[in-house]
């Protein structure tokens, strides 16, 4: 079965790669292909208002562009002491064309001197089979027919909370200031192997592979 990665980002291909190809011993292999394969594919604005539905418009303008059943997810931090924020906002926050280093810079300015670290990171994941009928790729119609359509999403979620200076070098985006519950080391310190069993899109992605 082949299936398309909806990202550019290489730390999500990299995460996602590995989990499915883990999975893909006990059942039909599955070959992933990555946006790499297809340089002129559209960019998709994630202009929706939930994670689910910004995954499911990605995955469904990629799954008509490539013919290919595609999976794609949208993913955020949300802190508790800023409401919520940067959530469903977490790529732009920090401006267009912030690195993951100001982007953290300004999330723990804006946490500075506020004792409430809670955080959690949320993942939606999206499958989209190319044939699925086009009402189904209308996020909002999707979320209201629910599991009857071939597009289907799902979601996770990795509770902890943010150090006060980042830590470790693996993984991407947040990751060196988050800190899972149940462990004291961030994500970058505790390697892709743990974050790729405990994180929000590797719980996500559990669900999803019932999908397939
Ligand atoms: P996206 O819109 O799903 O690409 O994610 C938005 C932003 O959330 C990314 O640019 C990252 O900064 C952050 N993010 C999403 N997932 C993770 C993760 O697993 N670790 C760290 N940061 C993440």
């Amino acid at each position: 079965m082949k299936l398309v990665l909806a990202t550019h980002n290489q730390g999500k291909v990299r995460e996602l790669t590995k989990m499915l190809h883990k999975r893909a011993g006990t059942s039909e292999p599955i070959e992933v292909i990555s946006l790499e394969n297809y340089p002129k594919a559209p960019e998709v604005v994630e202009d929706r208002q939930t994670y689910l539905e910004n995954a499911v418009k990605k995955a469904s303008v990629i799954a008509e562009y490539t013919g290919h059943l595609t999976l794609a997810d949208d993913a955020g931090l949300e802190v508790e002491a800023l409401n919520g924020a940067p959530g469903i906002h977490s790529k732009r926050w920090a401006g267009d064309d912030a690195t993951d280093a100001i982007r953290i810079a300004k999330l723990l300015q804006a946490l500075d001197g506020i004792p409430n670290r809670r955080a959690r990171f949320v993942a939606a994941i999206a499958v989209v089979h190319p044939d699925s009928d086009p009402l189904t790729k209308n996020a909002r119609t999707f979320l209201n027919i629910g599991n009857r359509v071939l597009g289907q999403g799902v979601l996770g979620v990795c509770e902890g909370h943010i150090l006060h200076a980042p830590k470790g070098e693996s993984g991407f985006g947040y990751d060196p200031i988050f800190v899972p519950d149940g462990y004291e080391q961030t994500f970058a310190e505790l390697g892709e192997n743990i974050k790729n069993k405990i994180s929000h899109r590797a719980k996500a992605l559990q669900q999803a592979l019932a999908l397939l």
